[in-house]
């Protein structure tokens, strides 16, 4: 008897251990053995520890592209999957690798649906440091985050776009890797992460996909050259699997935008939709709905750009979110009008302590001074308070004189803005002399 072999599989022509074996050597799986693996790992047959020196093995030796691929379609295959080919070459998503303050689905996909793209979405919730788009979206009163799924096709066929949370059952055999990888220490992979994105987004059926690559301090990637590691091993997958793929590179080494937080940043949105804010969340968002237009119409990137910002600059995106939330039964005055969202209870504006130039705001912590005001998770069944985060009132690069303010804070209790304080002000770092942000776009790869 083989004690390495969990019950199950002792009866397998294919073994378990031999497949952990050829990675260790750094070898390529077949197809067979890669179902094999997830098949079995998400039946229950393989168990947690099999599965964890597997993910060891790929950490340290990694996968080939036509492995990944094939990986990525396995776990693609493991659940349900949504079918957009009535929409044609039209189909076309986003991702982004998440952020602070990042909330250009809300703008790029308005922009997008009223150029003629059809945006099916499926969003995440905020975990840790980073928001979530359905958090953001159900901080508007009545807005469903749920629909069935002829709901869902309807919503699209009328208004151009609708986004939902993740279903349960899209891409279960992510769900179950990726809770293994959080506690065995192979998050960082590269083949692991583009196949856990890219399983979910080929499950979630688009077309079309631009993907959002983060780099710096509030990004899963830090630096320039890992973004752009993993960004190109994404759209490589991405093509194999017959995807037209698209990403862009942009800066999150400073919060996107002045709001953090849920109604905060949906207002800040919306003020951007109606022509009145034209920093950093803007170009990103019209370079991004940009890539997605060039792919779904076949239009080039210049004439893309156009398009995106006419639909801002003629009203027309933010009529496009107004129809778009009233389909999903939002309360649109608050849309109209978003002085009408419920204020926090409680309001403190910090200071600058001397004169300078903001050098560096360390954004993941930024991110969880927003947690701690309440508007994020620190565990999945935390409750969020729409309300709660923080406007920033300076950003990297610019000039403060003491006394001016640096941000507000909004939450329920002064204990809460005591801890956020502490957070904010040891994550902002002032300089005497002036600095530089770093680009808003590094680059993009198609
Ligand atoms: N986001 C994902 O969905 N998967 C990863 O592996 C990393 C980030």
């Amino acid at each position: 008897m083989n004690c390495f072999l969990a019950p199950s599989v002792w009866s397998k022509r294919m073994r378990i251990y031999d497949i952990l074996e050829q990675k260790r050597r750094g070898e390529e799986h077949s197809r067979e053995q890669l179902e094999f693996f997830i098949n079995g790992f998400v039946s229950g047959d393989i168990p947690d520890y099999q599965a964890a020196a597997w993910l060891m093995a790929v950490c340290c030796n990694g996968m080939t592209d036509r492995e990944t691929a094939t990986l990525t379609e396995i776990m693609a295959a493991s659940g349900d999957s949504v079918d957009l080919s009535r929409f044609g070459e039209r189909s076309v998503d986003k991702h982004s690798t998440g952020g602070v303050g990042d909330k250009t689905s809300l703008i790029v996909a308005p922009i997008v649906a009223c150029c003629g793209g059809k945006v099916a979405k499926m969003s995440g919730r905020g975990l840790g440091h980073t928001g979530g788009t359905i958090d953001k979206l159900e901080s508007v009163p009545n807005f469903r985050t749920e629909l069935s799924s002829d709901e869902f096709f309807e919503t699209v066929e009328k208004t151009g776009m609708a986004i939902i949370g993740q279903t349960g059952n899209i891409a279960p055999a992510d769900k179950k890797l990726y809770a293994l990888r959080d506690v065995t220490a192979t998050v960082e992979s590269i083949p692991l992460i583009t196949s856990s994105i890219m399983s979910k987004k080929l499950a979630a059926g688009a077309l079309s996909l631009v993907l959002d690559v983060k780099v710096g301090s509030g990004a899963f990637m830090k630096t320039e050259a890992q973004a752009r590691v993993l960004a190109q091993s994404m759209v490589n997958i991405g093509k194999r699997l017959g995807r037209n793929v698209t990403a862009v590179l942009t800066d999150m080494d400073t919060p996107l935008g002045s709001a953090i937080g849920n109604s905060l940043e949906v207002a800040e949105a919306i003020s951007v939709l109606k022509g009145e804010c034209r920093g950093d969340l803007y170009e990103v968002c019209i370079s991004l709905a940009a890539e997605m237009l060039s792919l779904c119409l076949g239009v080039d990137t210049a004439k893309a750009h156009e398009m995106a910002q006419e639909a801002v600059s003629s009203g027309k995106a933010l009529s496009k979110m107004r129809e778009w939330m009233a389909a999903q039964g939002a309360d649109v005055r608050y849309i109209d009008d978003p002085s009408l969202f419920k204020r926090a209870e409680y309001v403190r504006e910090l200071k600058a302590e001397e004169d300078g130039y903001i050098a560096s705001m360390e954004t993941a912590r930024i991110g969880a001074a927003s947690v701690s005001l309440g508007a994020g998770r620190v565990k999945k069944t935390d409750v969020i308070d729409p309300a709660a985060g923080i406007v920033l009132s300076a950003k990297t690069g610019d000039k403060v004189k003491k006394g001016d303010t640096l941000c507000t804070l909004y939450t329920s209790s002064p204990d809460r803005a005591d801890e956020a304080e502490r957070i904010f002000r040891g994550a902002v770092t002032l300089a005497p002399q002036p600095t530089t942000r770093p680009p808003l776009i590094y680059g993009i790869i198609k």
